[in-house]
């Protein structure tokens, strides 16, 4: 089981802000912005590459989900960035899929 998977199944505390039937979104461990907050998938998919007609749905709930978290982490208006990293180079360190919502301060871009 990956680390996520754990926190899905409640084995493993995390700072939980949202829970649905098949995702919930909690807070990272090390933020790397005043708001980072992660949506993730309760089931085992590696990675966005790996994703598969059948998983539109879900991931299209995800996405939809973010403006809702967004609000209730003060951040709506202000802004925020949705981030999925894939692999080596873009840093992808949990191989379970995760989208990463970052806000609160005023992020660079192109991004590092
Ligand atoms: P990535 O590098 O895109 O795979 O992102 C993985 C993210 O998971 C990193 O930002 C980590 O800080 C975060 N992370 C790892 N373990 C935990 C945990 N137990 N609870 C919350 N966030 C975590």
């Amino acid at each position: 089981m990956t680390i996520f998977e754990k926190i899905a199944a409640h084995e493993i505390p995390a700072r939980i802000v949202c829970e649905t039937e098949d995702f919930l979104a909690f807070h990272d461990v090390q933020p790397q912005a005043p708001v980072h907050i992660l949506i993730v998938p309760k089931r085992a998919l590696p990675r966005i590459g790996e994703a598969q007609p059948g998983d539109a749905d879900l991931l299209g709930r995800m996405l939809l989900a973010a403006p809702g978290i967004a609000a209730a982490a003060g951040v709506a208006e202000t802004g925020y960035r949705l981030v999925i990293n894939n692999g080596r180079d873009a840093g992808e360190s949990v191989p379970h899929l995760h989208i990463h919502l970052l806000g609160g301060r005023s992020l660079q871009w192109p991004p590092g």
